[in-house]
């Protein structure tokens, strides 16, 4: 029989290799797949379905604007990109203005541009991020990513980044001068394994960007929208960047991706410097606008507590410890075996990520409920067995 993985296998480029589970739907934490078994998702596509699968005001909201109007260009506006530029920029309670993506890295390559033509009329030409670090695939975003694996095969790039070890200050202050156009930094590192730098680190790239007068770039695609129980992460280290980006929990499945400019960073495009043809539609602004209308913040904190707290009370040997915040939280090995445990929940009925060769990434939707977080937990100890054994 020719299963829908053989059919992927033989239809689709190898860059993902074969994903091994088809889903089929979903309702709040809960997805099906194709045979019809049931699993948690505590992954929520990597952070990005906040409101849950087929949440009843994101479908409200998507179908009406489907059947009204689905796409203008930017040659014409329309009422909800300036409801949602509106509400961000509320959230944000800085003064500031927006620009509307599809996507995480075109948010990212957005924010580059608006670097490099910041340096250039200030005299600046490199810029700096971290080691480690994960701003995006396209060609402008991967030069500011700092994993060699998915970088150096695709450089020499058109932009000069020099990386800095994460969390590290000192380090920091020493790679950014008055040369330096911009430092683009996660307020915790996602893609690396959830990894939050040492207290006061962002508020020191603050300080070294503002005595040098390069660009502070908050890369929030994965930490904002409340999934760190804030609405953006960097609110809650008292730091206003001058450029932040916004993408996955934005939309809560719809593509959308954000640049928010504060300050004079706001005005850095003049009129034709940039676009896109999708970016800002309306069908994903009613859906980040559902998404912005129904995250409960209360909610997130009270279940991410939930979580924390039960995971640290988990002693196993293959376990050594979580990290992360809010909603968004790493179990980290005692060995490289987060493979085998995303495979033994799985199996036990969850969705997980083996996100580092030791550390299972948990981001469950921002809906879930205490009784699926203590689902999850009870058959945790269990899972970590099997994949220490199996
Ligand atoms: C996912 C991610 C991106 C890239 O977003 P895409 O939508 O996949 O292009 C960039 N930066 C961070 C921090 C991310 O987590």
């Amino acid at each position: 029989m020719t299963t829908l993985f053989d059919r992927f296998e033989r239809a689709f480029m190898p860059n993902y290799g074969v994903p091994p589970v088809a889903l089929a739907r979903g309702e709040g934490t809960r997805v099906w797949d194709v045979d019809g078994a049931e699993y948690l998702d505590f992954i929520g596509g990597i952070a990005v379905t906040s409101l849950g699968h087929a949440h009843p005001a994101l479908v409200e909201a998507v179908s009406t604007q489907v059947a009204t109007l689905a796409h203008t260009s930017n040659l014409f506006l329309h009422e909800p990109e300036v409801k949602l530029a509106e509400r961000l920029l509320a959230l944000l309670e800085q003064p500031g203005k927006v620009f509307l993506a599809n996507s995480g890295t075109e948010a990212n390559e957005a924010a580059l541009k608006l670097a490099i033509k910041y340096g250039k009329t200030t005299g600046r030409s490199y810029f700096v991020a971290a080691e480690m670090g994960f701003h995006g695939r396209t060609l402008g975003s991967l030069s500011l990513t700092g994993k060699p694996s998915i970088r150096d095969q695709f450089g020499p790039f058109a932009t000069d980044v020099r990386f800095v070890p994460y969390g590290d200050a000192d380090a920091l202050a020493k790679a950014v001068d008055e040369n330096c156009a911009a430092v683009f930094l996660e307020p915790t590192q996602g893609e690396a394994g959830v990894v939050p730098p040492p207290d006061g680190y962002f508020a020191a790239a603050r300080e070294i960007a503002t005595r040098t007068g390069a660009l502070l770039v908050a890369d929030e695609i994965q930490s904002a929208i409340g999934r760190t129980g804030h609405w953006f992460a960097h609110q809650a280290d008292g730091v206003v960047p001058d450029l932040l980006t916004l993408a996955k929990g934005l939309g809560g499945g719809l593509p959308i991706g954000a640049v928010v400019g504060f300050g004079a960073a706001g005005t850095i495009f003049a009129k034709g410097d940039h676009g896109s043809t999708f970016g800002g539609n309306p069908i994903s602004c009613a859906a980040a606008l559902a998404v912005l209308d129904n995250v409960d913040l209360e909610h997130v904190r009270a279940v991410a507590e939930r979580l924390r707290t039960g995971l640290e009370g988990i002693a196993h040997p293959l376990l050594n410890g979580v990290r992360g915040r809010g909603l968004w939280l790493a179990a980290v090995l005692t060995e490289d075996r987060a493979a085998q445990v995303q495979t033994a929940a799985q199996q036990a009925g969850f969705l997980v990520n083996a996100v580092q060769p030791d550390a299972i990434r948990l981001a469950p939707p921002l809906v879930v409920t205490p009784a699926e977080i203590d689902t999850f937990l009870a058959a945790f100890p269990a899972i970590l067995t099997e994949a220490h054994h199996g």
